[in-house]
């Protein structure tokens, strides 16, 4: 049985959000038990701790910031853009080695998000577009849905 899926791994009980936390999707961590899904945070891909400042993007969407038309910051102020960056060529390498062609990803996250993500006020508003890594998979043709519509 070959892995057809790849998630984001804060769905399945991994603990790697900015603050530390986890989402539970009974039906997702039984796929990945089983092998038929992958589990990666891009975040951590990237290099960053756990917990972290959150981050958001600033003047655009995740395909602004492949573009380098908007960047990453984190709550104090910091440049955070290459680190996203490099996270989201990672995640996207995980795919392709492993021929992946879907993927549920975490809505809202500046890395993750598929509708939407948050706006860069630090206010808890959103704005539509992705986040990094998922404006990546797009781009290579991987076809993404959201934690959201898996309910
Ligand atoms: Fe979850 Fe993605 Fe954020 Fe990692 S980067 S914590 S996988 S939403």
């Amino acid at each position: 049985i070959k892995v057809k899926l790849l998630v984001s791994a804060c769905l399945v009980g991994c603990r790697c959000r900015y603050d530390g936390k986890s989402y539970e999707d009974e039906i997702l961590r039984v796929l990945v038990e089983k092998g038929l899904a992958l589990s990666a945070c891009p975040e951590v891909l990237g290099g960053f701790a756990i917990p972290r400042p959150r981050a958001e993007i600033v003047d655009g969407t995740g395909e602004d910031v492949l573009l380098r038309r908007a960047r990453v910051i984190n709550e104090n102020g910091e440049d955070v853009t290459p680190q996203f960056v490099r996270g989201a060529f990672k995640f996207l390498d995980l795919a392709i080695k492993n021929n992946i062609k879907y993927a549920i990803l975490k809505d809202k996250s500046p890395s993750c998000g598929v509708y939407n993500i948050y706006d860069g006020s630090f206010t808890g508003k959103l704005k539509q577009g992705r986040g990094v890594s998922s404006a990546l998979l797009r781009k290579w043709g991987i076809i993404i849905y959201s934690n959201g519509q898996i309910k």
